[in-house]
């Protein structure tokens, strides 16, 4: 039976949700409701049958569902409440929220706090505006992945895959082991948009090739699929005449990136960044809406599960506080920002009275691919706060860098701190 208040509210049952749920109960809160449009919690978990999951948090490397049963048990011993196949239609700036279900009717219920969830949603034909005929056959590759794993459905014999994004590069793997022909990935960009263990094992392992600086010219076929024409482009992604080559298929793939699923984080009120899609949050995943956080894809596009996982822990445990009237005081924030070779970096703001309770992860993507040595460096001004080594730095695998107890100082006497990416 669903109560009309409760200390948190969870819109969606992925990883962030779930992760957010369980230590919102573990920190205090009594009341703990999930609310989820689908008729099974796990979230874009469930569709993933690969492995890949849990490296960092279990030290396992799992499929996404064995991944997301973990929590889905952990959420249900800890008494979490759920209400499944009800769809979150508003959330009001003092969290009450409008959902709607088969079963469920119509629901309203009040939240001390809320989590957004959400994850997000792939890029579409029509978000890249793919010129051609518009036959049958041209899916995204994460529908692709539900009809192959979940419904068992094949959506095709011969494709090509536009972008080497990593739902892309799983699919193209998948769709081979089911007897497929995967004649090509395409990515328009001069370097791999994934992360590179994916392209070691999805595509080289199974001699798919993979064709940068390349993108899908035009569409051909009246009905369905029959072809695709495609073409090498400049450094200004302009078409090189001449390079245009016909490649027969029945099925095109999109994985040409995901969009933050942040409609009701807009009419919440919430303030989103253009450059991730997401909210602008602080390191407890608070967003400019009290008691309004945040968690997840729904943020910013993680690479990894495990991140995500922390990142609803955090924006769980913050939840809970701030629904037993215990947040401390946010008495100065810390702007931060991104400088050389990084476009975003999450949180946007920190406290440091954060680094007295625990770590804070800073996670950055990097404009454009270094394959040499790097340093991360955290600076005030001229002054180097936080500097570590990496082998390398790619715009398809995020860079983290982690400030402790030790940055306390430096953090608490900043107004801003910069985080920049550079050679070593
Ligand atoms: C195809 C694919 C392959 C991936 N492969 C890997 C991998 O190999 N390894 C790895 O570590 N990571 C992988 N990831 C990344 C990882 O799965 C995601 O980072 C993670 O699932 C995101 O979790 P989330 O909780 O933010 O969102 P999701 O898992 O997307 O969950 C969001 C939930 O919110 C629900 N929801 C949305 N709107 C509403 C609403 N209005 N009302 C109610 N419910 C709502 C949705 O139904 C969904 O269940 C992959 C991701 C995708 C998409």
């Amino acid at each position: 039976m669903i109560k009309d208040r409760y200390d948190v509210v969870i819109i969606g049952s992925g990883p962030g949700g779930l992760a957010a749920a369980i230590t919102a109960r573990q920190n205090g809160a009594q009341d703990v409701l999930i609310i989820e449009r689908d008729l099974e919690p796990g979230g874009i978990l469930l569709q993933c049958i690969h492995n890949g999951f849990g490296v960092e948090i279990f030290k396992q490397d799992l499929p996404g569902p064995s991944y997301a049963q973990r929590f889905i048990n952990e959420a249900k011993s800890v008494g979490v409440d759920w209400l499944m196949d009800t769809m979150v239609l508003d959330v009001t700036p003092d969290r009450r929220i409008l959902a709607m279900g088969k079963h469920s009717g119509m629901v309203e219920v009040q939240a001390k706090a809320v989590v957004m969830a959400m994850g997000c949603r792939e890029r579409t034909r029509a978000q890249i505006r793919l010129p051609g005929a518009r036959p049958a056959g041209v899916y995204t590759a994460g529908t692709a992945q539900r009809w192959v794993n979940v419904e068992g459905y094949m959506p095709g014999k011969q494709f090509v895959i536009l972008g080497s994004g990593d739902i892309g590069m799983i699919m193209a793997r998948r769709l081979t082991f089911e007897g497929a022909k995967v004649e090509r990935v395409l990515e328009i960009m001069p370097y791999l948009t994934g992360l590179t263990r994916n392209y070691v094992q999805c595509l080289l392992d199974n001699d798919i090739p993979l064709q940068l600086r390349h993108t899908v010219k035009r569409i051909i076929g009246r009905k369905r699929v029959e072809a695709i024409e495609s073409v090498m482009v400049d450094e200004r992604w302009q078409p090189i005449p001449g390079t245009e080559e016909i490649i027969p298929c029945d099925t095109l793939l999109l994985s040409v990136g995901l969009i933050p699923e942040n409609e009701l984080s807009r009419k919440a009120g919430v303030n989103l960044d253009p450059i991730t899609g997401g909210p602008f949050v602080d390191d407890g995943f608070q967003t400019n809406v009290p008691g309004i956080f945040s968690a997840g894809n729904v943020v910013h596009v993680y690479d990894l599960v495990d991140w995500v996982t922390e990142a609803g822990r955090t924006a769980g445990k913050r939840a809970a506080l701030y629904a037993q009237g215990k947040l401390p005081p946010d008495n100065k924030r810390v702007q931060l920002k991104a400088a050389e070779n990084v476009r975003y970096v999450v949180p946007h703001t920190m406290n440091s009275v954060s680094l007295t309770e625990g770590d804070v992860r800073l996670q950055m993507r990097v404009r454009q691919p270094i394959e040499e040595p790097v340093w991360v460096e955290v600076r005030s001004g001229d002054k180097l706060v936080a500097r570590k080594g990496e082998p390398y730095a790619r715009p398809g695998e995020m860079v983290t860098m982690t400030l402790t107890a030790k940055h306390y100082e430096d953090v608490q006497h900043a107004n801003e701190l910069t985080v920049a990416v550079i050679k070593r």
